[in-house]
């Protein structure tokens, strides 16, 4: 269950691949979740690299994108 899908860094609003995303690259346990560039510069890569990752997750079918 998603109770908060509010970046915990920015409060910008997210969207299901953001949570997703944060979900692969931190912890599936996470009850709070960042934003596509707060990810980006947690981790110091382009969002576009986290943008193209969301798009290869996808395409290999990882179940946390088709929640
Ligand atoms: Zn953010």
């Amino acid at each position: 269950m998603v109770k908060d899908d509010f970046c915990m860094v920015c409060g910008r609003k997210l969207r299901t691949d953001e949570i997703a995303m944060h979900k692969k690259i931190i912890s599936r346990e996470s009850e709070s979740f960042m934003c596509l560039s707060c990810l980006s510069k947690h981790f110091n890569v382009p969002e576009e690299k986290l943008r193209e990752k969301i798009a290869y997750f996808k395409k290999i079918g990882c179940t946390l994108f088709f929640m």
